[in-house]
């Protein structure tokens, strides 16, 4: 075990498909501080990555599916946890999802479905992960969630993706509230766009990777590293003060007016 500044900490993660997942960069962070983790997948499509990632933060390393639309799976998952683990320190919640007729065309034409879904994956499954989380994070801890400028400002085809992640970022704040007491910080990781697997599922995606690039105070997108980096602060105890709060890792484009 390397020695680091999360040595001795469990973390659940949540949402690597791949290794261009921001699951797998807040990972790879959290693995070179020192920390052990237990990786989720969510069906077998992505099981193989999953398992072949997870080798390389250690032979043992904990793999189990969780789909997070279900209450069973999110259940079992927790068991799992419990029997592998004994405790939690460290929550990563990097998933989202939205039916791809919702990502183009206009917002006023998403269905009740759609509206329905995006948020039951994108939101609400933080508040399920973090109830069942939170019994088993005994020296307190941190939570840590993606979201997105769409939760604030009107960013064409982001549609009900927006909605959903400023449904996430209020749930941050009240999860926040609840679990203050317990000495866990819940936050938010708002990131610029990096390019992933769910982010080629937004229509005009290039467009708006180069539209930051060409417009953000730092003239160039993000990098992947660089959202670990902040996902290894929040975790640590550089954020032992800040709790639900959304930080902006985004070139700094959202201060921009025009
Ligand atoms: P990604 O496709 O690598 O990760 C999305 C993850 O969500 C996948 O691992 C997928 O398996 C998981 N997922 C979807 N539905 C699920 C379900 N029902 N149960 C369990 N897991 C499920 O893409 P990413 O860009 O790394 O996305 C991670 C997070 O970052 C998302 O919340 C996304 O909205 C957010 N984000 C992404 C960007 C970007 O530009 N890529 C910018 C800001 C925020």
């Amino acid at each position: 075990m390397s020695e680091g500044i999360l040595s001795g900490r469990v973390g659940v993660v949540f949402g690597v498909a791949n290794k261009r997942s921001i699951a797998w960069a807040i990972a790879q962070a959290w693995v070179a501080a020192g920390a052990r983790l237990i990786f989720n997948y969510q069906g077998e499509r992505v099981r193989g990555n999953v398992e072949e990632l997870a080798a390389a933060c250690g032979p043992d390393t904990p793999v189990a599916q969780c789909d997070v639309s279900r209450d069973d799976e999110i259940a079992g998952f927790f068991d799992f946890v419990r029997s592998s683990a004994g405790r939690v320190d460290l929550l990563l919640h990097s998933v989202a999802f939205a039916p791809r007729e919702a990502l183009e065309g206009r917002f006023i034409d998403t269905t009740r479905q759609a509206f329905a879904v995006a948020h039951d994956i994108s939101a609400y499954s933080l508040v399920a992960v973090s109830r069942a989380a939170a019994p088993l994070m005994t020296d307190g801890g941190s939570i840590v969630t993606l979201s997105y400028y769409g939760a604030e400002k009107v960013v064409p085809h982001y549609n009900v993706m927006g909605v959903a992640k400023a449904s996430l970022e209020a749930s941050v704040r009240y999860l926040a509230h609840d679990l203050g007491p317990q000495r866990i910080r819940v936050n938010a990781i708002s990131a610029g766009p990096v390019n992933t697997l769910a982010a080629r599922g937004i229509s005009g995606f290039m467009e708006m990777y180069k539209h930051y690039e060409a417009h953000a105070p730092l003239r160039r997108n993000v990098t992947l590293e660089e959202v670990g980096q902040t996902g290894l602060f929040l975790a640590s105890d550089g954020g032992a003060g800040i709790t639900g709060q959304t930080i902006y890792v985004d070139s700094g484009y959202s201060v921009m007016g025009m």
